[in-house]
C-alpha cells in the first residue's frame, strides 16, 4: 500500500499566486508524510508553517531570478545553479517515495533531482506551455524533459492540458484534475463587511464597485479594466493584487500613475496583496477577471461566484471550463474594453440578470469545484504513481 509514502513538494515560489494556495491545501492534506521545498523565504513559508506542514527554503540567489518564462538559453550562472539546487533537492527527495512539482521552475530542478535519487516524478502543470508566455526552446526543454522524466502530469484544466500536447507533451501522461476552493472563510463574511471595507477606503455607499483579484501583470490585464472604467464615469474599481514576480514593478507603477489621472482619480482602488479577499469581495458588486491570453484556470472565478458576485471573464482558456456565458456570467472577448465596458453597465443596468448569473453560478461552483474533489484527484494519482513504481 502507498498509504505512508512520504511526498516531497517543489515549488519555486516564497509569494503566494494561485499556484501556491492551490499547493497550500494539497500539502495540508498530506501534511503527516510530506516536506515542501521552496526556493525562497517568504509568506508562502509562513502560511505552511502556520497549517504545521514541514517545509524548508533552499533559496537560489541569483541563479533562478534570472530564468524567465521567455528565456531563449538559460545562462551557464542559470545552469550551475540548477545543478546546485537540484543537489540539495535530491538529497531531500531520498528520504521520500515521490517528487511532486508545482510551477515550471520546479519541474526542471525536480526532475533532476528525482533522475539523481531515482524517484517517480509528478509535475502538476498550472500553465498554459504556448508561444505568449514562454520561448520556444523553454517549451521544448519542458516537454522533452517531461516526455523523459514524468510519471504524471496533473493538468489544472483541459486547456492547460491541450497545451501541453500541442507543444509537444505526452497525451497518455495527463489527467485533468480542476482546482477547488473551500468556501468556509467566504461564508465567514460578517454582513456589514460591505460597508466597513467601503467606508475604510472612502468609497461612497451607493457607488458601483467592479473588483479585481489578481496578481499585478500586463496579461492579467488590469489596463484594461482601467481603459473600461474611464467610459463608466461614476464606477469605482477595487483592484487587489501585488506585483508578485520580477519585472512586475513597472506595471504597478504604470497603474499608479494611471489611476492618479482626473479622469479616473478617487475612483480606482490599488489595494497591492491581501489576504482578506472574502471581505474584499462583499463589498464589490460584480467582479471582472481582465486576463488578455488564455487562463490555465482563474481561481478567482471559483472564488467570485461562491462570494455570489456577478462575474464578467475573458473568454478564453480554462475559464470556459469553470463558467458558461449567460448562464453563470458574461464572457467577453480578452483585451476589449469596449466589451468590458458594456458587459458592466449591463449587468449594472439588469440586476435581475445579475443576480441570477451570480446565484446559478453560485451553486455550479460550489458543487463542481470544491477543494474535497480536487484533493480527491491528487491522492487518486499519487497513489497510482506510487504504485507503479513499486511494481
Ligand atoms: N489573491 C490573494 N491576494 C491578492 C490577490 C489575489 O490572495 O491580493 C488570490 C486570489 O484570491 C486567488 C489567487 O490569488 O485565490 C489567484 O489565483 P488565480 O488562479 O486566479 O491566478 P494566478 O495567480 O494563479 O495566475
Amino acid at each position: 500500500m502507498s498509504g505512508a509514502a512520504r511526498i516531497l513538494f517543489v515549488d519555486h515560489a516564497g509569494v503566494l499566486g494561485g499556484a501556491e494556495l492551490s499547493l497550500l491545501d494539497i500539502a495540508v492534506a498530506f501534511r503527516d508524510r510530506c516536506e515542501v521545498v521552496l526556493f525562497e523565504h517568504g509568506p508562502f513559508e509562513t502560511k505552511l508553517l502556520e497549517h504545521g506542514v514541514s517545509v524548508v527554503a533552499i533559496p537560489s540567489g541569483a541563479a533562478l531570478r534570472g530564468v524567465k518564462k521567455g528565456t531563449r538559453l538559460p545562462s551557464p550562472t542559470a545552469i550551475v545553479g540548477t545543478v546546485v539546487l537540484a543537489t540539495h533537492v535530491a538529497r531531500r527527495a531520498k528520504k521520500a517515495a515521490l517528487v511532486y512539482t508545482n510551477s515550471p521552475k520546479a519541474f526542471l530542478i525536480g526532475a533532476t533531482a528525482a533522475a539523481l535519487a531515482r524517484r517517480p516524478v509528478i509535475w502538476h502543470l498550472r500553465d498554459i506551455l504556448d508561444r505568449s508566455h514562454f520561448s520556444a526552446s523553454n517549451l521544448r526543454l519542458m516537454t522533452l524533459t517531461a516526455n523523459a522524466r514524468v510519471s504524471r502530469i496533473i493538468a489544472n484544466s483541459h486547456a492547460t492540458a491541450d497545451a501541453f500536447v500541442a507543444a509537444g507533451g505526452r497525451r497518455d501522461l495527463v489527467r485533468v484534475v480542476h482546482n477547488g476552493i473551500d468556501p468556509a472563510a467566504f461564508d465567514r463574511v460578517d454582513p456589514t463587511a460591505r460597508l466597513t471595507v467601503r467606508r475604510a477606503l472612502g468609497i461612497p455607499d451607493d457607488a458601483f464597485v467592479v473588483g479585481s483579484f489578481s496578481r499585478l501583470h500586463p496579461w492579467k490585464g488590469q489596463r484594461v479594466l482601467l481603459d473600461a472604467l474611464e467610459t463608466l464615469p461614476d464606477v469605482h474599481a477595487l483592484i487587489v493584487g501585488g506585483a508578485l514576480f520580477s519585472g512586475e514593478a513597472e506595471y504597478e507603477k504604470e497603474l499608479r500613475h494611471r489611476a492618479a489621472q482626473p479622469t479616473l482619480a478617487g475612483r480606482v482602488h490599488l489595494l497591492g496583496a491581501r489576504d482578506d479577499i472574502p471581505a474584499l469581495m462583499s463589498a464589490c458588486d460584480l467582479i471582472a477577471h481582465t486576463s488578455t491570453l488564455p487562463e490555465p484556470f482563474g481561481r478567482v472565478l471559483v472564488e467570485a461566484l461562491i462570494a455570489r458576485k456577478p462575474l464578467v471573464a475573458s473568454d478564453a482558456g480554462g475559464v470556459r471550463e469553470v463558467v458558461q456565458h449567460m448562464q453563470t456570467a458574461l464572457l467577453v472577448q480578452p483585451g476589449n474594453s469596449a466589451a468590458l465596458a458594456s458587459a458592466i453597465m449591463r449587468l449594472r443596468r439588469e440586476p435581475k440578470l445579475a443576480v441570477s448569473l451570480a446565484s446559478s453560478g453560485s451553486s455550479h461552483v460550489r458543487e463542481r469545484f470544491t477543494r474535497d474533489a480536487m484533493i480527491t484527484g491528487v491522492m487518486a494519482n499519487v497513489s497510482d504513481v506510487l504504485e507503479h513504481a513499486r511494481r
